[in-house]
């Protein structure tokens, strides 16, 4: 649906799916309706010729599964905090996924690219998609969870792990805050055209 939804803006070639706010009010609910797999983030479908090995994420992968070099890649401070995580969810009856985690360089400046062609400007995209150089993606240090039920879960949860939720227009998007589990998590940035570290 998504994909029809760009080739109706006039981006037939976009190979990717990324979140339509302007069309729908909320990328968040547009996937939740769209698709129960992926619920709670953007699809990161693999770009032509960019697979798993540049960060493309099969659905259903897990923090545990290390033959997935999106998962593998992560930093492993991350990655652990990721499993403890998961673990207590599950006892919550809560099964955490991950829809993309660590990416090559080329595989964001394809996201990149994309959101420029989706959302018209440079200005609109840095709100949703960061650079190579300073994505927390591209570094390792970044998980977008997945259905959205676990995305509510891990930020109720996920700070006494040190896991936080890093954009508020980004409901899915964690990453590891070490000082979190003493003192909580910081307020979360309104997206990311407000990290600091995007400007660096
Ligand atoms: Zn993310």
């Amino acid at each position: 649906m998504a994909t029809a939804s760009a080739a109706a803006l006039g981006h037939p070639s976009l190979s990717l799916s990324l979140p339509f706010p302007q069309a729908t009010g909320s990328p968040f609910a547009l996937t939740t309706l769209t698709d129960p797999h992926r619920a709670g983030a953007p699809r990161t479908e693999p770009r032509r010729g960019l697979g798993a090995a540049d960060g493309a994420v099969p659905d259903g992968t897990t923090v545990a599964d290390d033959g997935v070099p999106g998962v593998a890649n992560l930093d492993p401070d991350l990655r652990a905090a990721l499993r403890g995580a998961a673990e207590q969810a599950a006892v919550d009856g809560v099964r955490l996924l991950v829809n993309s985690g660590w990416r090559s360089r080329d595989y964001q400046a394809g996201l990149l690219r994309d959101a420029i062609a989706t959302y018209g400007s440079g200005a609109e995209a840095a709100r949703w998609v960061a650079d190579p150089d300073t994505s927390a993606h591209v570094s390792g240090d970044a998980v977008d969870v997945g259905p959205a039920a676990a995305a509510t879960w891990l930020a109720d949860h996920g700070g006494a792990y040190g896991l936080c939720r890093t954009y508020a227009n980004e409901p899915w998007h964690f990453e590891l805050r070490t000082d979190a589990s003493e003192g909580g998590c910081p307020s979360s940035y309104a997206d990311a055209a407000h990290d600091p570290r995007s400007r660096r």
